[in-house]
């Protein structure tokens, strides 16, 4: 069987990686021109992440690219440190740079890639699928996967309008690279006034640093290709917020890469349509704040695939059971997502200032490993199915 899949971050490759396992023949389209390098950490946490990585065999390759990041700290507005942030909160049990996850991801599918390229219209029928390209030549494929994140453009020519699927979180990000000039040793600072938080956090291994900033506000319209307006929104944000802000809102107009968007999740009442299926961010984006999108992604890779393996290809069967060994799995992602959200960027004063004295306290509370367990909870909270013995044959269906 063909199958197309448009996105080339984490959920795409990994996907390619495993059909070619099972015997399928893949294509992946990305809008960019390239793999797109760098960006922000990402993070994988407890069994089922660590075990779909090792199957993989690429976790070894990951632990060698990992941040290596230890503790942060929590600020005041005069640089004074007020309390600790440990690492297994935010980094998980390995944290890499997302640009080198999907190098590696992608190393590893061995697969044909179209670049630069976007689909722009599907055309089922009981054979398949013809898609057009806004540059390449028109093709047959048997499926479509959808691994092309938060603004999915499979999604919306399969589905409709993403307003119907995207559910705002009332926090906005924005995530840029820049010159390591607090000389910060594989830690960050956060600096969190209320319904508002700045950090900046060493990248590369202190080669270069990440500035993070995040903000309540309802939805706001701009255009996404936009950047200049994203950063004149991001600085009106910020104007006047103290600490190192106006030096990282300084740096932010030369920055080479601009992340913008807003804390948002996915939710559709189903992932598949036909012959064409959604994973990862385009289908169950569980927020970028929940630490959980790249492990969503890469096990909801391994289901999807093993899936069509055991299904020998039959789509209809295929993408049920996967929708059936996900969704609990992707939903409570959701679920801590949100309080996650909540608990960084709160809105009032009172509250910022209580969450500012608990972390400072944290440390010296019995339960301080309490958010760091809850999250492995969540991350572990499936059962993978084995389709080791799956893994040999080519399969039509
Ligand atoms: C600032 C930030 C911090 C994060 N921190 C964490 C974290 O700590 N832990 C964690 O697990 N996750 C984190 N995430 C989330 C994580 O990055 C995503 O959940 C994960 O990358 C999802 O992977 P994906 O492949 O589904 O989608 P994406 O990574 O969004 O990739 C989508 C791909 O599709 C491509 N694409 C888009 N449109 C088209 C088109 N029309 N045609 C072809 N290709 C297209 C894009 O160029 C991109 O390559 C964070 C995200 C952000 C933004």
């Amino acid at each position: 069987m063909d199958i197309l899949i448009s996105g080339a971050s984490v959920a795409g490759p990994a996907l390619a990686h495993w059909l070619r396992r099972y015997g399928f023949s893949t294509t992946i389209v990305e809008r960019a021109p390239r793999l797109r390098d760098g960006g922000h950490a990402v993070d994988f946490r407890g069994r089922a992440h660590l075990s779909v990585l090792r199957q993989m065999g690429i976790l070894d390759e990951v632990e060698r690219n990992r941040t290596g990041m230890g503790a942060m700290s929590y600020v005041n507005a005069a640089g004074r440190k007020l309390g600790s942030i440990p690492a297994d909160l935010f980094a998980g049990d390995v944290e890499i740079l997302r640009g080198d996850l999907a190098r590696i991801l992608s190393d590893a599918a061995d697969v044909e890639y179209l670049f630069d390229d976007s689909v722009t219209s599907l055309a089922e029928d009981a054979q398949g699928v013809t898609v057009t390209f806004e540059r390449h030549p028109a093709r047959r494929f048997d499926l479509v996967i959808g691994a092309d994140g938060l603004h999915s453009n499979v999604r919306a020519l399969t589905f409709g309008p993403e307003s119907q699927f995207v559910r705002h979180l009332g926090v906005h990000c924005a995530v840029f690279p820049l010159d390591n000039y607090l000389d910060l040793d594989h830690t960050g600072l956060a600096y969190r006034p209320a319904g508002k938080m700045v950090a900046v956090y060493s990248a590369r291994h202190n080669a270069e640093a990440r500035a993070m900033f995040l903000f309540g506000s309802p939805p706001l319209t701009y255009d996404r290709r936009d950047v200049t307006r994203q950063k004149t929104l991001l600085a009106e944000a910020f104007a006047g917020v103290g600490w190192e802000t106006a030096t990282l809102l300084d740096r932010m107009w030369d920055a080479p890469d601009f992340y913008f968007d807003s804390v948002a999740q996915i939710r559709l009442d189903r992932w598949s349509k036909g012959r064409v299926a959604l994973l990862g961010d385009a289908a169950y984006s569980p927020c970028l704040l929940s630490g959980m999108g790249s492990g969503l992604a890469i096990v909801g890779a391994y289901v999807l695939a093993g899936e069509l393996a055991a299904a020998r290809g039959d789509h209809r069967v295929a993408f049920d059971a996967y929708e059936r060994v996900m969704r609990p799995y992707a939903e409570s992602a959701q679920k801590s997502g949100e309080g996650v959200s909540k608990l960084m960027v709160p809105e009032g004063k009172v509250v910022t200032a209580l969450l500012n004295q608990y972390m400072r306290i944290m440390p010296y509370l019995p339960g301080k490993q309490m958010a760091a367990t809850m999250a492995r909870k969540t991350a572990e909270a499936i059962t993978l199915p084995d389709y080791q013995h799956l893994r040999t044959g080519v399969h039509r269906p």
